[in-house]
């Protein structure tokens, strides 16, 4: 036998997500407190069997190394010539970012594909491919 079901309102059915909204939130909050404990140690746990790399201190001239040599033996923007380190960066289509890229690069003998470029250039650069 069909219902004959009336239909809610936006009003109702706005009342009603909320209210469900609610009993989520409640429930997330009271597994949350039921966890945290054994929670807070699994990832304390975690972080000390392992550690974050500290990839600056593995490998301390990495940085200077990579943008020399993607500078063509300077090390400076192949662009605009800017040569203060912290101004450097690599460029480059690669996923790796900071450190991690500069110990990638090094390992793998300096792949092709990628220049020293100041911020500014590279912001440009960027701009130039979006544009
Ligand atoms: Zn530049």
């Amino acid at each position: 036998m069909k219902q004959n079901k009336k239909r809610a309102t936006p009003e109702e059915y706005l009342e009603a997500f909320h209210a469900s909204q609610e009993r989520r939130k409640a429930q997330a909050q009271a597994c949350y407190r039921g966890h945290r404990d054994a929670r807070l140690t699994y990832q304390k746990e975690y972080r000390e069997t392992h550690p974050r790399k500290d990839y600056a201190k593995e490998c301390p001239d990495a940085k200077e190394a990579v943008l020399t040599h993607y500078g063509n033996g300077k090390l400076a923007c192949v662009r605009c010539g800017e040569a203060r380190l912290p101004c450097l960066t690599i460029s480059g289509n690669n996923k790796r970012r900071g450190q991690g890229l500069y110990m990638w690069l090094k390992k793998y003998k300096y792949p092709e594909g990628y220049q020293t470029l100041c911020m500014n250039c590279q912001f440009i650069k960027k701009s130039a491919i979006s544009t």
